[in-house]
């Protein structure tokens, strides 16, 4: 077992969203490997049952719009989300499901060569997910968080963290965002793991960021208002009412 005293070094508060919004910076010290995982409270948070995302980076998807995947996507939904209701991000230095940049990017060629992301993640001797979410668990205990909802559409996630010691009192499904360039990367993440997702047609962007997933797309509409276009042309999702965060599976949490 780790034993390394986790805690909060310090907080911050950074105007974000492109000022439309504040949020607080959590920082820590005693990370296990040394990697600088943060977290970000926006808006008001439940007390009880905080509303969190764990997100893990992803250069390429979180900064600059990748399309080989939907992290950056997924990202903003969370944000746009959490100053609306309340929530946490945690946002996890585990970039490329753990294996690092250079790494992805090696497994980026070798998808081009007709493998999947699995596949080449093992050719490279990485197994499927390099990912830890005990970290993870020991930020939210440190931000004295020990029962919360959690934004994901990875079941996995959530087992992880009550291993850990968190009750995960609900699943909230995140967005699905296809486009021609990461249809075979979602479905080789739904069929090699178990992930949530239902890829349908490649989709227009930014569809609805919350839904139900037991739903067909075609029936979901759980948001309200017109999206937002900020300054940098970033196409932002409506604003999700609060009854738009549905159950993600009915056996939610225990
Ligand atoms: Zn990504």
């Amino acid at each position: 077992m780790r034993n390394t005293q986790l805690t909060v070094r310090g907080s911050v508060d950074i105007p974000i969203l492109d000022g439309d919004d504040v949020g607080t910076f959590f920082y820590f010290d005693g990370l296990v490997r040394g990697e600088e995982h943060f977290a970000i409270r926006l808006g008001r948070p439940d007390p009880d049952r905080p509303l969190v995302r764990i997100h893990s980076e992803c250069i390429t998807g979180d900064l600059f719009g990748s399309q080989k995947c939907d992290c950056g996507k997924q990202l903003k939904e969370a944000m746009r989300t959490f100053s609306v209701l309340g929530g946490w991000l945690l946002y996890m230095r585990q970039e490329g499901r753990g294996i690092g940049l250079n790494s992805k990017l090696d497994a980026y060629r070798l998808q081009g060569r007709g493998f999947d992301t699995y596949e080449a993640n093992r050719m490279l001797g990485f197994g499927d997910d390099e990912r830890d979410y005990g970290d993870a668990a020991r930020m939210l205990r440190a931000l004295r968080m020990t029962k919360i909802e959690l934004l994901t559409n990875n079941p996995q996630k959530a087992d992880c963290l009550r291993r850990n010691g968190i009750e995960v009192a609900a699943l909230r499904c995140t967005g699905v965002y296809v486009n021609q360039h990461n249809l075979g990367y979602l479905r080789a993440k739904r069929d090699r793991t178990q992930h949530t997702l239902e890829l349908g047609a490649v989709e227009p962007r930014d569809s609805s960021p919350l839904r139900d997933s037991s739903r067909p797309r075609d029936a979901v509409s759980t948001h309200n208002g017109t999206p937002r276009v900020d300054a940098v042309g970033i196409v932002w999702p409506p604003v999700p009412e609060a009854a738009a965060l549905m159950e993600c599976a009915p056996q939610a949490a225990r």
